[in-house]
């Protein structure tokens, strides 16, 4: 893993985290899609969310099971630590 992510992408992963929290709103759901559609890192994590937890399918992450959501966050925040050096 590298470290040197964008600070774009640390803003799309603390999105993401939120979202794991329940606090994601449909505009940031759209920020992701667009810095997705120019950053393949994310758009490879975001890929991996959306296949295990459906991220901003317009369903709430409060409805996942908790190991799954502890699980997504855990990586989540994982890679946000790296983003962040
Ligand atoms: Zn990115």
């Amino acid at each position: 893993m590298t470290a040197d992510v964008r600070p774009d992408c640390a803003a799309v992963l603390r999105s993401i985290s939120a979202y794991l929290d329940g606090e994601l709103d449909a505009a940031r759901c759209d920020d992701i899609e667009r810095h997705c559609a120019v950053c393949t890192d994310c758009a490879a994590v975001v890929a991996g969310l959306r296949s295990t937890i459906g991220l901003c399918r317009g369903a709430a992450a409060a409805s996942l099971p908790d190991d799954v959501r502890r699980k997504a966050q855990d990586s989540v925040r994982a890679l946000l630590r790296s983003a962040q050096g």
